[in-house]
């Protein structure tokens, strides 16, 4: 067999050059695959809110010129030598997740999410030591190409091994698995992992995006009596409702959202919410909509110095919980095929929520998604 070159590798992606620049495709090299990385050919690449706000400079932790994407799904073309899953074979379809460092003390415990090395890892667009691997073809010029340890905007790209979920299924390659290691887990896991409502109980959705929307799909497959949904765009209600909502608040035709999920709930308050927004008066709501042992957890990220009221009395009195997720607090290696399983029977209809798009058309995916034409758009490379 003809040896794979893993050297000065030609292929093209999306890079970003500055702070609000748009995302330009563009001829990029990559350099060496490391012994401990694999080189996949990305298929699928699912947008996620976070790799627009890097793009627009909101955090800029990630120096420019970068590729961003970290929801990839793709074959595996080359496998480094000291890649320690053996389960994985050179053609393989894998979905892509978050990286993480395997030795920390959150890592060992069974929460790489919360991998002390996370941001460092996760966002400085970089390997773990430092390196990055990838030049623009004209000019030379050094790009960061390892976000959350993957890059996913690029057609090819070396990703680290922490990031790599084998398919369970040879010959199940679907663009709508894309998204699973990031807004699907997210959504998903917040319910399934942490919250763990039980059938009798009441869980409040702030937020129809897609964490919003998989939180619900995970409330549905765990059987929760009742499900409010709530937005601020009446549009999004009816997916919603399709996918298993009981109840629909519309947030501008109520005058007090909290009120509303009193009175939907017999005056008791909800058991669990969920912010999906980040935006720092909705979170108010999810914290005040709950009753007596409620538990809020916050998954939106809110603007770096954002505040919350909240009444100390009440939270003693109802014995309330406030928690932060991330990244659903799964280990993708366990987590993704599972949910790919529950796609299968019919209990995670993620299709509902996925456009395709061509990766030239990756401005139209981003526009629809800024007007809420689409909940999740992934681009498909050919
Ligand atoms: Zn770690
Ligand atoms: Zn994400």
């Amino acid at each position: 067999m003809a040896e794979i070159s893993t050297k000065n590798i030609e292929t093209i992606g999306y890079v970003v050059h500055g702070p609000k620049q748009d995302f330009k495709l563009e001829n990029i090299v990559l350099d060496e695959m490391q012994d401990d990385e694999l080189l996949i050919d990305m298929k699928y690449s699912g947008i996620c809110h976070t790799d627009i706000v890097f793009q627009k400079g909101e955090i800029q932790i990630c120096p420019y010129p970068a590729v961003f994407g970290h929801e990839g799904a793709g074959t595996i073309r080359a496998i480094g030598p000291k890649v320690k899953n053996t389960s994985l074979a050179v053609g393989d379809f894998v979905l892509l997740s978050i990286n993480y460092c395997e030795t920390c003390r959150f890592c060992r415990t069974g929460h790489p999410a919360n991998c002390t090395e996370g941001t460092r890892l996760h966002l400085h667009g970089t390997r773990p030591d430092g390196s990055t691997a990838a030049r623009l073809k004209d000019s030379g010029e050094s790009v960061r190409c390892h976000f959350f340890g993957q890059s996913s905007f690029a057609k090819t790209t070396f990703v680290q091994e922490t990031c790599v979920v084998k398919h369970p299924y040879p010959g199940g390659e679907a663009g709508m698995f894309a998204p699973m290691g990031c807004g699907y887990q997210t959504g998903a896991g917040t319910v399934m992992n942490v919250l763990k409502p039980e059938p009798e109980s009441s869980i409040v959705v702030f937020g129809l995006g897609t964490v919003g929307l998989t939180a619900l799909m995970a409330a549905k497959y765990m059987k929760v009596k009742q499900i409010i949904a709530v937005d601020i765009q009446a549009s999004k209600l009816p997916l919603a409702q399709e996918l298993g909502a009981t109840d629909l608040v519309n947030v501008r035709e109520v005058p007090d959202v909290v009120a509303e999920i009193k009175r939907l709930t017999n005056n008791i308050g909800a058991d669990y919410a969920i912010d999906c927004t980040g935006v720092p008066a909705v979170i108010e709501q999810a914290l005040n909509c709950t009753g007596m042992f409620g538990k809020t957890a916050t998954v939106g990220v809110a603007p770096t110095g954002a505040k919350v009221n909240i009444d100390p009395l009440q939270w003693l009195l109802y014995s309330k919980t406030y928690v932060g997720v991330r990244e659903g607090d799964s280990v993708p290696s366990e987590y993704v095929p599972k949910l790919v399983e529950m796609q299968r029977a019919g209990d995670f209809p993620v299709d509902k929520i996925v456009k395709m798009y061509d990766y030239k058309d990756f401005g139209q995916a981003l526009h629809d998604l800024e007007e809420g034409k689409v909940v999740k758009p992934v681009i498909q490379w050919s």
